[in-house]
């Protein structure tokens, strides 16, 4: 039995109906590049992350991008986030002419550490960019009392973190801007790319409408430069049938990472540490164990699927050379990068395919350490 790290057909059988019913009644009224399910959608979603509005966009990345733009983040400026992310955080930054700054990752949850934002702030900072990373949220409060003090904007990347709650409220509701991303993998996955801003705010939320559609809203009549950038009907109509079951899914993944705890009890597995503010949605399984690599050849031996995310933090990424930092300067991110690996886990997963995991690791940890074959 092989397992997965995340198993999309299993999700598409359980609702195949539904979908598929989506899909043509869009084929029916041949409209696809925005229209009515994105804006059914937008509404949807907006209602979801307790925001007031909902702009679909192309993917994540632009989310991102565009967000950075409608804020003026421009050349010169400076945006602080996390190196414990995937790129394409930073290439927003990058896209709008500014300079990301990282700032280490707290030691258990891997999150930004907003202890150490202050000392990185200068004339030219004008945003902190923090991740939700794995699936729950970075301490968002410190994080608003330092934008407050330094006049800074807050974009909120929730690409891996929709439905997640810091202290009762929602990812993405409590910065100028949540950026989510509908990948195939993500918690609420697309059949292709997908991305939403969610934000409180009218003007911004008119100028990211502007920017994804090529600066215009009277057609030919282009007020700024902008994109095409926009959240095809099909997606919108796809996701929108998901939505409905995000909660279920969530509890089902967060079900699966009580028994993954457990079962680890007494070793030397380090689960996800979750603060006591947050809800978690798990949309990666993050463990640190001893000799990690020879661990992960273990697991794909064994038809396990396991991988690092992320092997190389962004600050010591060759695109970001140039930036000057060196291996030694954000230490924390740097071990773990070295030391964890995601685990399967999706909503589908059972008792038996988490026990086989489990027994895998505990194999390894008894047998293997070191003398992998
Ligand atoms: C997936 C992801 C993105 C980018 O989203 P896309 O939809 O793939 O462009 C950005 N940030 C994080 C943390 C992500 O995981």
């Amino acid at each position: 039995m092989k397992i997965p790290l995340l198993d999309l057909k299993a999700q598409y059988n359980s609702i195949k109906e539904e979908i598929d019913s989506a899909i043509r009644g869009v084929l029916e009224t041949q409209s696809f590049v925005l229209g009515k399910e994105v804006e059914s959608f937008e509404k949807e979603v907006a209602v979801y992350c307790n925001a007031k509005y909902a702009v679909g966009v192309a993917s994540g990345t632009d989310a991102l991008i565009l967000s950075m733009k409608a804020l003026g983040i421009k050349e010169g400026d400076e945006v602080i986030t996390t190196p414990t992310t995937f790129i394409a955080t930073a290439e927003a930054i990058s896209h709008a002419g500014a300079r990301p700054v990282f700032v280490d990752i707290d030691k258990k949850s891997y999150e930004i550490d907003p202890a150490l934002i202050e000392r990185k702030i200068t004339k030219k900072t004008k945003a902190i960019l923090p991740v939700h990373i794995y699936g729950q949220c970075a301490d968002m409060d410190p994080i608003l009392r330092i934008a407050e003090k330094y006049g800074l904007k807050v974009v909120e990347d929730c690409a891996q973190a929709i439905g997640a709650t810091y202290k009762d409220r929602r990812a993405g509701s409590m910065g100028d801007a949540g950026c989510l991303s509908f990948f195939p993998s993500k918690n609420l996955g697309a059949f292709g790319d997908g991305g939403m801003v969610v934000t409180n705010d009218a003007r911004f939320t008119q100028k990211l409408m502007l920017l994804r559609v090529h600066g215009s809203s009277i057609r030919y009549r282009h007020d700024i430069i902008g994109y095409n950038s926009r959240l095809d009907n099909l997606q919108a109509a796809i996701l929108r049938v998901k939505l409905r079951f995000l909660d279920k899914w969530i509890k089902m993944r967060r079900e699966a990472t009580e028994i993954y705890g457990s079962l680890f009890k007494g070793t030397p597995i380090v689960t996800p540490f979750v603060p006591v503010y947050n809800v978690h949605t798990y949309h990666l399984y993050i463990i640190s164990a001893p000799s990690r690599d020879k661990l992960l050849e273990h697991l794909a031996a064994n038809g396990i699927e396991a991988r690092v995310y992320y092997p190389i933090p962004l600050h010591l990424q060759a695109c970001y050379a140039g930036l000057g930092y060196k291996r030694g300067n954000l230490p924390i991110s740097e071990w773990q990068a070295e030391n964890t690996l995601a685990i399967p886990i999706y909503p589908e997963l059972r008792r038996d395919g988490i026990e086989r995991v489990v027994g895998c690791i505990k194999e390894f940890l008894l047998h293997g350490v070191g003398e992998l074959i």
